[in-house]
């Protein structure tokens, strides 16, 4: 069977744990996955035993130690053997996956949603149709987050690999993130508001109960475009971030094709609306007719008591 080899989500200096998922994707499409880690200390690497992967590289270089593109592509590029190729399907991720397909002259799969043996599934024109296409030989596939189970055992521990990337281009200055709430793309559950808002100030609304609960806060474009407080990185849709989160929560989001672009394919939605006709509801598994001044307190307060 095909060799894979799955790089690792990064988070905090660790190995993300959705790495696990990507590892289980890798075993649908071939034998022993190897698992690279890009790092600049190899003891990040340490954090992925027990995700499934047969071998574990960590991959050091200088070039891993701010996000460019190329640089990354060429340091992986230099560690990873020959196979299929498996990535996360965050930004930065999907970037690095279509990099490196042009670098080894393959085809590359964005968003898989199936991976069946030889055939890979993947959403396109913003989730209206999904296609089911062919491997033969080896490819790059990005997977998105919270489809597949993750893989556990494997490897016990890793080796270390010093790669040279090209660093051409390099980041020399990384601005801290504007926010530094957990980001919608590695949420299990995400309250989203919307234009329905009214204004940035009663985005806290929704922050007190992600807080309650674990959660990221998302936003529709309309929010992101009319409030300067409520930045891009926030936002779901086909312009914004695409999310596969097990409970969506929409708030004061009327629910138009593009939003649902970015996160129909949810577990659970749960769309509070005070207009009782929003195509958000056609697309909800629980829908509250309410303003969300109604809403949300008795949210907050069952959540917090179901918490305690
Ligand atoms: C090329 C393109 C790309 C786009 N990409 C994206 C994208 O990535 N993401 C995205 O979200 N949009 C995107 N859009 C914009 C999209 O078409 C919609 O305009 C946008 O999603 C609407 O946001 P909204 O639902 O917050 O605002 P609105 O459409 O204004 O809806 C507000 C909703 O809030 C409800 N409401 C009002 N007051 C209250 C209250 N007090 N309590 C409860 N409910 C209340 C209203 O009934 C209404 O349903 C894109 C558009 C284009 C053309």
């Amino acid at each position: 069977m095909t060799e894979t080899i799955v790089i690792a989500e990064l988070s905090n200096n660790a190995v993300h744990p959705s790495t696990a998922e990507l590892v289980s994707a890798a075993m649908k499409l071939g034998d022993s996955p190897t698992l690279i880690v890009p790092c600049t200390d190899a003891s990040v690497a340490n954090s992925a035993v027990g995700m499934g992967a047969a071998s574990i590289i960590a991959a050091k270089a200088e070039a891993f130690a701010n996000y460019d593109a190329k640089g990354w592509a060429s340091a992986i590029d230099a560690v990873a053997p020959q196979g299929i190729i498996v990535t996360g399907s965050s930004p930065q991720s999907k970037d690095v996956a279509a990099r490196l397909a042009a670098r080894r002259s393959l085809s590359v799969v964005q968003d898989a949603v199936a991976v069946d043996g030889t055939t890979v599934t993947s959403p396109l024109y913003s989730g209206k149709a999904m296609q089911t296409v062919s491997i033969n030989g080896n490819v790059v596939v990005s997977v998105r987050s919270n489809i597949f189970p993750a893989a556990s055992g494997g490897a016990e521990g890793t080796s270390v690999v010093d790669t040279t990337g090209d660093v051409a281009t390099s980041v020399q200055e990384f601005m801290a993130r504007a926010s530094e709430r957990l980001d919608v793309a590695e949420a299990n559950i995400i309250i989203s508001g919307g234009r329905g808002m009214g204004s940035p100030e009663n985005f806290t609304h929704l922050e007190s109960i992600a807080d309650t609960i674990g959660a990221a806060v998302g936003a529709s474009r309309a929010a992101v475009d009319t409030w300067e407080d409520i930045p891009h990185t926030m936002q779901v849709g086909q312009t914004g971030k695409t999310v596969n989160p097990n409970l969506y929560i929409a708030v004061g989001i009327s629910g138009a094709i593009q939003h649902l672009a970015g996160m129909r394919s949810s577990k659970y939605i749960v769309a509070i609306n005070k207009d009782a006709d929003a195509p958000i509801f056609q697309h909800a598994d629980y829908g509250i007719v309410a303003t969300w001044e109604e809403a949300l307190p008795v949210l907050q307060t069952t959540l917090a008591n179901m918490m305690a």
